[in-house]
């Protein structure tokens, strides 16, 4: 048993009573590589932003268990390093799938723990995560659960179609199981691809897709609910265009690659929501750095001559996302 106390991690309560009383949000941003980790720790200290660090099942199992937990336990030291007297860093898992996976986290440096029931009957979501969080809690570790299902491909995860979270739901929902946070279905999407063609209109002066709004009625009813109560919002990258041009430019295939404009974020920042997730951003950036890299410099085999402009890049577009999109900067 290693607690994430003992990493020097932090869970996630007070953050976000802090964040949906300030009207921002906290960037959890999914993790698996070493540049990417660097990447992030980089962002939040330059920006003083706390931050939630993430792993999904697949991830865990890409880069192993232990070695998150050392990554993690790393990312807080190097936050020190590089000046910041007491970082604000969460170990969290997204979508744990099990009671099992879910523990195992948690005996395992975890800070916070998703567990993602949102595919089972009503009944049986609600009895599971009331299991995980009474484990949890145990262990001063904070849960989020979900209601409603995400349209898209994240990992293992995919559904072809989303169901909006019932409003009527969420006070039973949150007071039987006792979760920390909620995540709710809205509109936003997993994976590049968050919309089909269909779903979108085209922009007539540059033939670009341009996405179906979020339900902010449905966001601004689940508030009234639960007033106060934090509220997640998965499949939050904005598939930025210029990073999808490079990709396509030099030699990739993402056709019609579309997300959730920022300004839409950025308004949903200001309300209940405040845990907003970043993974499919920082894989494009990492994909056009390099894609680039070496379509200019094909002589180049080191992989550190690749992986620091991609660091870079990723560091450059967290930063905007802390700043420019969550305002979760200078709350350190
Ligand atoms: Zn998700």
């Amino acid at each position: 048993m290693t607690s994430y106390k003992e990493l020097g991690l932090v869970n996630t309560r007070e953050m976000f009573a802090k964040a949906v009383a300030g009207g921002y949000a906290i960037p959890a941003f999914n993790f698996n590589t070493l540049e990417q980790m660097q990447a992030i720790v980089q962002a939040a200290v330059e920006t003083k932003s706390p931050v939630i660090m993430q792993v999904s099942k697949g991830a865990r199992n890409y880069a192993n268990g232990t070695i998150l937990r050392y990554m993690a336990q790393g990312a807080v030291e190097y936050a020190k390093e590089l000046g910041c007297e007491k970082p604000q860093i969460v170990l969290h898992l997204d979508h744990g799938d099990s009671f099992e996976l879910c523990k195992d986290c948690i005996d395992n440096g975890f800070s916070s723990v998703m567990f993602d029931g949102s595919s089972l009957p009503y009944e049986e979501n609600i009895r599971i995560t009331k299991q995980v969080v009474e484990y949890a809690h145990a262990h001063d570790v904070t849960v989020e659960a979900e209601l409603g299902v995400l349209a898209g491909v994240e990992d293992e995860v995919a559904s072809e179609v989303s169901h909006y979270t019932k409003p009527e739901e969420v006070v039973d929902f949150s007071t039987r199981s006792g979760c920390d946070s909620l995540a709710i279905s809205i509109g936003t999407s997993h994976g590049a691809y968050k919309f089909t063609p269909e779903q979108c209109t085209r922009d007539p002066k540059t033939g670009k897709l341009v996405p179906p709004p979020l339900a902010f009625d449905i966001l601004h009813e689940i508030e009234k609910k639960l007033p106060g109560f934090p509220i997640v919002l998965h499949g939050s990258s904005s598939v930025p265009q210029d990073e999808v041009d490079t990709i396509n430019a030099h030699g990739g295939k993402l056709p019609d690659a579309v997300g959730i404009p920022e300004e839409q974020l950025r308004e949903a920042s200001k309300s209940a929501v405040c845990k907003i997730n970043i993974d499919s951003d920082s894989r494009l950036a990492m994909t056009a750095a390099i894609r680039k890299h070496f379509d200019e410099k094909p002589g180049d085999f080191d992989p550190r001559q690749y992986l620091k402009p991609a660091r870079e890049n990723m560091k450059k577009m967290y930063i905007h996302k802390i700043v420019e999109v969550l305002g979760s900067n200078d709350k350190l």
